[in-house]
This record gives C-alpha cells, structure tokens and sequence, in this order.
C-alpha cells in the first residue's frame, strides 16, 4: 500500500483559518524535523508542549507549541512530531514544506492511523472507529464509535476468539492422540461450546440493525400534494435537531435535504416538490419526477395529509404509489376542523401533527425512529450505544456464526473431528479479518482510502 518506513508529514486540521493548525510528522526522521523547523539547540523534553519560534526556508515564521512523542508512546507508534501553529493555511503549508526539505513526504489520506495499524497500536475496528469518530454528526453516533475506539468490541471479538482457538486446540489435540478419542473434549462437549459461541456472536449481532442505523443513518422522504404542509414539517424536523453536516452529494433546487438528529440517529430529511397529477409546466413535472425517485430510494416515506381539506385524487395517487410498509401518515393541520375521518386509511395508522403550533412533533419524531429501527409501534428505541455498527463486522460475524453452526451439527452428529476443526478454523479466520489480526490488502484498501489526509 505505501511504504511504513517513511517519514510522513500533513496537515491534521481542517483546511482553511483558524485559531491554530496542527501539522502532524511521523517516522524515524520526525526528530530531524523537529531539528530543522524548531530554534537550533533547543531540545524537546518527550510529550511536553514547548514553546519555540519555527522556520521554513522564509526565515522564522511564527511561534508555535511543538511536542515530540517518541516511539513506541505516539499515536502512530513511531517518533511523532506535532507542530500546533496559528491556523493560517499559508503558514501551515509552510511548515509541511519545511518538513519536507527536512526527509518527510506528504502522507496519504489516513497514513496516521494505518501506521496506528501496522505498529500495532490499534486493531481495524479502531481504525475504522477513528473514522467514524471524526464523521460523527449525533453525539450517539460519535458515543458508538468512541466505545469502539476503546476496545469494547475488540474485547468481546478477542474474548470470542480466544474460546474458540481453545477449542480447536483441544480438538486438534485429541485428533493427534486418536486412541484417546475425545479426551481432551468430553463426549457432547464440543457442539455444546460451539453452541455458546454461537450464542456470543449472536448477541453481539442483535443489535446491529440499529448500530448501523446510527452510524450511517437513513433517508427520509416527506411527500404530499402541494399545500399539504411538507415544507412547514420539513422545518419543524429540521429546528429541533439540524445536524451539523448538510452537504449531500446530488442535492438539487427542488430537493431540499438536511441531516437530522432524530432520536440518535442521523437522518437525512428530503423534502420535495408537491405531488399531482398534472404539472404545470416542464419544472414542476421534473420536480414531480425527482420527488418520486427519492421517495423510492428512502427507508421511510412521510405521506402528509391536509387534514382540513377534503382528500383528492392526487392523495389517492400518492397512497396508491407509496409502500404501506415503508411508509408514516400524516394528518397535517391538526389546529384546524378536520375534514375527513382516521378511518378513511383502510385500519393503516395515521400520526396526526400540526407543523404550524408544533403539537404530535414529538410523537412523530419517536414513531420515525421506531419505524427506522424496525421496532414494534409499543416497542422504545434504546438509547445505550450498541456494539455493532459497520456492516464489514456484520457481514464477518453473520459468516462466523453460521461456519460454526456448521461445526456444532458436525460435531452433534459424530462427524470426525478434522471436520468440526476445518469449520472452526473458517470461523476464527473470519472474526479475526475484523479486527485486522488476518487482513488481505484489499479489505486495508477499502478502509484507509476512505480516510481524509492528515488522520
Ligand atoms: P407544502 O406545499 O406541502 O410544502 O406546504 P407548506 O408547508 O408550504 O404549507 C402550505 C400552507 O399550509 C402554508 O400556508 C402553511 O402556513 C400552512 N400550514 C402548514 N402546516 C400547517 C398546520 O399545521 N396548520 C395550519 N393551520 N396551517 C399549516
């Protein structure tokens, strides 16, 4: 992937001013740097902040604090040298220079913590929990991948691992004494073991719906005929909880999206254009279209309903093309007379909210929540972080569970024991690709390009 013996230097904060910036190095040759950036014969005490002038080939450019964190003590493993300076960009890039005159090269987006990896200083799932950690837009998103990063789940995996390479050494034992037969695992025990193994993947699996819900979200389409109420209920979600990223790849004028903290989870509102059956003109019939085409892709459709206004055929359309099984009514309006009855929806339920007073927000909110979590109507959403939250773990762990419920059959039924071991052997090889102990390149690929420079 990229060579671990260089120095490696980058900018770790976000481009643009600031108060300060960091310019992070790491490698054998951070010290030299530090040598060529710092005040000449000032040395640095190891992880202490120190205050010194720096320079870059312009002659001195500002004060900074830098800190020297020798190996193996660093975030990378290796000699770290950070440089905290003003937040200048042109300063910064500077520094980076003057870092590369020195030996370092520009690091590639998430080299830090690859080399957090490779020294052994984090497993995959922390890596990949830094990430999340740095993305987070909802405090339970970042509270998920925080508890990652301090190694629960890595315990509960290592914990797992650990029974298991116990008992296929105790199988493989009584395979290589065979006059012994199962004396290393008494009769019946081995499928029993399996079985709780199975059980332990099992528990950490059950949560995973929801633990992927809070780490990538889901997408919410609110639709309606024009007039319905769609905008003043897209504000009212969006006043309570705007989260703080609102860049979404492909917004257009017609759909307004923003990130919600809805409950915990970070949910992208789509709001779009009035549904009817007979578009005014080309704009409105491609605002039409772009409504539809995002309310196919969302996880849960918010039909709104004027409640004060007799329902029309561009209601009747809307129900007949949305999904009663991914989709919430909504009766808007709910401060003025209404003018149909709940019964009018066949039994299907139907929320009934004023986006104008606010009244039912609260209930919406909690019902769009269970809904996503796939929850029961008198089922609550669990606020604690689960232990699951990436669908690489899910997928290995869903894949580990059933080689070893392989090996638990096998093993019930008398099968010889190089059968039950070659089904634990694909089980272990399994749990360890998610923390990283077996990796091929590829999966390393996959996660660290996602990373920004500098992390
Ligand atoms: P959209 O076309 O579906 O996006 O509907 P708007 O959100 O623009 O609302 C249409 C009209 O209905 C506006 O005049 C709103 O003020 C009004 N409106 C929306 N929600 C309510 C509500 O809950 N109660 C009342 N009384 N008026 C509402």
């Amino acid at each position: 992937m990229y060579s671990p013996d260089d120095t490696i230097v980058a900018i770790a904060t976000p481009p643009g001013p600031g108060g300060i910036g960091v310019v992070r190095v790491s490698g054998c040759g951070a010290r030299a740097v530090a040598e060529a950036v710092g005040e000449p014969g000032r040395s640095l005490k190891p992880r202490y902040a120190t205050l010194m002038r720096v320079r870059s080939s312009a002659g001195i450019i500002d004060r900074a604090i830098l800190t020297f964190f020798p190996a193996p003590h660093s975030y990378t493993g290796e000699d770290v040298l950070e440089i905290s300076a003003h937040g200048s960009p042109l300063l910064l890039r500077s520094l980076v220079e003057a870092s590369m005159a020195a030996g370092a090269r520009l690091a590639e987006p998430g080299e830090f913590t690859f080399r957090a990896y490779l020294r052994g200083r984090i497993d995959l799932v922390q890596a990949e929990a830094v990430q999340d950690l740095v993305d987070a837009v909802t405090p339970l998103q970042a509270r998920a991948a925080f508890d990652q990063l301090e190694g629960t789940l890595t315990g509960r995996i290592a914990e797992i691992d650990a029974a298991l390479l116990s008992l296929t050494a105790r199988l493989e034992a009584s395979l290589d004494f065979p006059d012994e037969g199962y004396h290393f695992v008494p009769s019946g025990g081995a499928s029993r073991e399996i079985g709780e193994l199975v059980v332990r993947i099992e528990l950490l699996l059950q949560d995973a719906g929801r633990g992927r819900l809070i780490r990538d979200g889901a997408q919410v389409a609110i639709v309606g005929r024009p007039n319905a109420g769609k905008s003043s209920l897209f504000n009212q979600l969006v006043g309570a909880g705007r989260a703080i990223v609102t860049e979404i790849a492909g917004t257009t004028r017609d759909l307004l999206t923003e990130v919600v903290d809805i409950e915990g989870f970070p949910i992208t509102l789509v709001d779009t254009a009035g549904l009817r059956s007979t578009a005014a003109d080309a704009v409105e019939a491609e605002g039409i279209a772009r409504a539809h085409a995002a309310r196919r892709v969302a996880a849960l459709t918010l039909v709104i309903l004027d409640r004060s206004r007799q329902l029309a055929l561009d209601d009747e359309d809307t129900l007949a093309v949305t999904d009663p099984t991914r989709r919430l009514l909504v009766g808007n309006k709910l401060d003025l007379a209404p003018a149909w009855e709940d019964t009018a929806f066949g039994g299907e339920p139907i929320l009934h909210v004023s986006a104008t007073t606010g009244e039912g927000m609260a209930t919406l909110r909690h019902e769009i929540a269970m809904r996503l979590a796939g929850v029961g109507a008198s089922g609550t959403v669990q606020r604690d972080s689960p232990a699951i939250t990436n669908v690489r773990h899910v997928e290995l762990l869903t894949r580990a569970k059933a080689a070893l419920e392989r090996g638990a059959r096998a093993a019930a039924e008398g099968t010889p024991e190089e059968f039950v071991v070659s089904d634990l052997n694909e089980a272990r090889a399994l749990i360890e690709e998610v923390t990283g102990t077996r990796n091929a390149e590829d999966v390393l690929h996959t996660i660290f390009d996602t990373f920004c420079i500098g992390k």
